[in-house]
């Protein structure tokens, strides 16, 4: 096993945050446009807390690093290819560490995008068919590129909201989606856009997979990539910010954990040969997602991070309700066993998927049991939601009685706030820090973003239970209906 200088293997938080620096990004927030998200006060608590994650597998590497098959350096272990059982628990165990420290406010640290190309690169035959072997090879090379690197991803699958009642082909004279224009000598020239990409000041390469469906002759919107987010033509247009240049006292998640989403354009973007996967296969583009198990890959990590936050919300709900003693009345505490029973049924979810997980058709490729999954993916954008309502039900106006710590720091203020926002069992400044701490995760900005993430980062939640509907085994359950229709 060789070992390359030129790799980095794991790297520092340091490292990641010196690779976003770039005169060469085109990336806009509010008019300005940015080029060190690291000391941009809009964007540099969500820079820090990913560069934190960066260190955190160096401080425990038994948990975070797996040796590089091809490098032999220490690499993340989300980047693993899941021959076993084992693995799928392994990386899990990591990803909970990362959604733990990030209250699974962070829907795309880059972990997500691990998986996705591990998934992808282990089923490199499903890549290869109808005589892609060239795009099944890059994208293998691509995955070892990522991973002994440690590069940070972003993706973009979705093309804009201009008229979804028709194809992509047929919206804005076909020319607003991403698209591709013409072969060139080293690649390809896409042009056109794509809505969001989650963690674009925060990546160092974007991803093009497929998000949708395509018509059989609409072949030029078929087209998978990655490229470095400094490539010639591309740019982001971030929304609004809603990371507040305020004391973390009085916004601990906002400002820390805004990851931000950007809109994509290619503007005569040129792909070069090595770094496409996927030109031109409409039919391909669709099995690539079925029938590499990429739903079941995916739906491990999102469902481990919706595990943490559902976690942090019900310790949020008890934390105030035993503030001010509310725990004692039946009814808040049927809303915090509602609540802790949806992380508690996650959690089976993704234990269930690894238990029943097996070894996909003839392949060494690991795959999650993904019918606990399927059911969480459409019943999650519904959870979370009303995991926020069932805190808002037992914070009551508490929320709004939380002076700032500008306001604890007033000598001519302290002594009434000491004693009119005090709590049953707590002092005013701990009683005003968490439900400060329960708005940001139930009516701040970020908190609204956070929501609308949950309910569409995963397509729509009635499009996904239907599939639910779809998929679900109906073989057994008929039968227990057929027994009684049958003549004895
Ligand atoms: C905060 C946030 C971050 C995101 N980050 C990313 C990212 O990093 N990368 C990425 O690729 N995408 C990202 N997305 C986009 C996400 O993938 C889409 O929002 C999702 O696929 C839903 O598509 P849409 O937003 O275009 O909504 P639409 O598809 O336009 O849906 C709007 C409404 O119309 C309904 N509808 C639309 N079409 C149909 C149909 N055919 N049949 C029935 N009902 C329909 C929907 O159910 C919904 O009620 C992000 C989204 C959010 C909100």
């Amino acid at each position: 096993m060789a070992t390359t200088q030129e790799t980095t293997g794991a790297r520092t938080g340091e490292q990641f945050l010196a690779g976003l620096r770039s005169e060469e990004r085109d990336i806009w927030l509010e008019g300005e446009r940015i080029t060190d998200p690291s000391s941009h006060p809009k964007l540099e608590g969500a820079a820090r807390s990913l560069a934190r994650l960066f260190d955190l597998q160096h401080e425990d590497p038994e948990t975070f690093l797996m040796e590089s098959p091809d490098t032999g350096q220490p690499v993340s272990v989300t980047h693993v290819q899941p021959t076993s059982r084992k693995d799928l628990e392994r990386r899990r165990i990591a990803s909970k560490r990362i959604a733990d420290a990030t209250a699974g406010m962070m829907g795309r640290t880059p972990d997500y995008l691990n998986y996705t190309f591990a998934c992808f690169a282990a089923r490199s035959d499903v890549w290869a068919r109808y005589g892609n072997e060239e795009g099944a090879a890059n994208l293998v090379a691509y995955q070892k590129l990522m991973r002994d690197n440690d590069l940070s991803l972003t993706h973009t699958l979705i093309n804009p909201q201009v008229d979804r009642s028709v194809p992509e082909a047929e919206q804005a004279a076909g020319e607003v989606s991403l698209h591709k224009v013409e072969d060139t000598e080293n690649g390809i020239l896409v042009r056109g856009a794509r809505m969001l990409a989650t963690l674009a000041p925060f990546a160092d390469e974007l991803a093009v997979y497929p998000g949708s469906d395509l018509r059989l002759q609409d072949g030029k919107y078929a087209i998978c990539f990655a490229i470095p987010m400094t490539t010639p033509g591309l740019r982001f247009i971030c929304r609004d910010s809603f990371s507040v240049d305020r004391d973390a006292w009085d916004y601990p998640l906002s400002t820390r954990f805004d990851e931000m989403d950007a809109v994509v354009i290619f503007d005569d973007v040129e792909i070069p040969q090595e770094r496409i996967f996927l030109d031109g296969d409409p039919q391909l583009h669709t099995e690539v997602i079925t029938d590499t198990h990429w739903r079941a890959h995916i739906i491990h990590q999102a469902m481990t991070r919706a595990w943490a936050k559902l976690e942090f919300a019900f310790g949020l709900g008890h934390t105030m309700a035993d503030l001010t003693g509310v725990n004692r009345f039946d009814h808040v505490q049927e809303k915090l066993g509602e609540l802790w029973s949806m992380l508690e049924l996650t959690r089976a979810g993704v234990i269930a998927a690894e238990a029943g997980s097996f070894r996909a058709e003839d392949t060494d490729d690991w795959v999650p049991d993904e019918r606990s999954f399927v059911a969480l993916r459409g019943l999650m954008p519904k959870w979370i939601p009303r995991a926020i309502e069932l805190l808002q039900l037992v914070g009551g106006g508490g929320f709004m009685a939380t002076p700032s710590k500008a306001d604890f720091a007033n000598e001519a203020l302290r002594p009434e706030i000491d004693k009119y926002f005090q709590a049953r069992n707590a002092d005013a400044e701990r009683r005003t820090r968490a439900y400060r701490l329960a708005w940001d995760f139930v009516g701040s900005a970020l908190a609204g973003r956070g929501e609308l993430y949950e309910r569409f980062y995963l397509s729509d939640s009635f499009r996904m239970t239907a599939l639910a509907y779809v998929l679900a085994d109906k073989e057994h359950p008929t039968e227990l209906v057929e027994q009684f229709l049958r003549d004895e």
